[in-house]
């Protein structure tokens, strides 16, 4: 399959490599290739410039948001929440057409400091802002309740742990489904929450996650939903 990876950071990386090893063909977007190349200095997160990452990755291509969706099957946001949606923009409505549309971005801001707060929040998500603004696109909000190296590697957590989907289209959380698996994820540990809108309640919980971050010390941990 061709997978475009919207975002040039950590996540966006992550991703991309995992889809590459796995043998699909991966595009990476960014708002200005030249501009992401030219970067020397790590990002607020400490997070090394893309060209020093690139070199081990040469399989990955880099483009435009746009040039990166429509070589694509497959779209994955792992854009800033705060920039979403003009990244997406970006892409493409036409690039997006009848697309699944795999959300794995949280809606923090951090305009007011650490930690940052989530907008939106309680009645609306990122997840559908984004299905609202592209209703030909196929949403399923994924993966984000966890930190970026579980999202691929399940396995650096021990014992039964969960992930979830949240979308309309039954078939695109299907699909999404099965990529969950390659990356290790057994189905009977992907909960299908419904439809789109309850994305609201998986973005809220980026608060307790960034506070057991903060308590455990590192972030190989994730969400075990115990249940009859
Ligand atoms: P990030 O620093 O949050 O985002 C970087 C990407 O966002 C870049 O590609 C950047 O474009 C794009 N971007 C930023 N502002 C933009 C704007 N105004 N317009 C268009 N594009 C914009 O990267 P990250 O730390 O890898 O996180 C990616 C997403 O995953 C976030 O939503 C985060 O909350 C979520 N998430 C992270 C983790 C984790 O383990 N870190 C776990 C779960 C979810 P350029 O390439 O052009 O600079």
């Amino acid at each position: 399959m061709r997978y475009a990876v919207l975002g040039t950071g950590t996540v966006g990386r992550v991703i991309a490599a995992k889809l590459a090893s796995l043998g699909h063909e991966v595009t990476i977007g960014t708002r200005d290739p030249q501009a992401t190349l030219a970067r020397t200095e790590p990002d607020a997160m400490g997070t090394p410039p893309f060209a020093q990452w690139q070199p081990q990755h040469s399989q990955v291509r880099l483009g435009t948001f746009a040039e990166a969706a429509a070589f694509a099957d497959i779209v994955v946001n792992a854009t800033a929440g705060a920039g979403a949606l003009a990244a997406l923009e970006a892409a493409g409505a036409d690039h997006l057409d009848g697309k699944v549309l795999l959300d794995i971005a949280n809606p923090l801001d951090f305009s007011q400091g650490m930690p940052p707060s989530l907008n939106p929040v309680n009645t609306d998500s990122l997840g559908e802002q984004i299905q609202r603004a592209f209703p030909r696109a196929k949403v399923v909000k994924t993966l984000n309740t966890m930190s970026c190296t579980v999202m691929v590697d399940p396995a650096r957590v021990s014992g039964e742990h969960h992930t979830f989907v949240s979308g309309n289209d039954p078939d695109a959380k299907k699909t999404a489904t099965g990529l969950l698996a390659s990356f290790g994820w057994p189905t009977g540990n992907v909960i299908d929450l419904g439809d789109i809108t309850t994305a609201r309640g998986t973005e809220m919980l980026l608060p307790i996650w960034l506070r057991l971050w903060g308590a455990l010390g590192h972030a190989d941990f994730n969400f075990h939903i115990a249940s009859a």
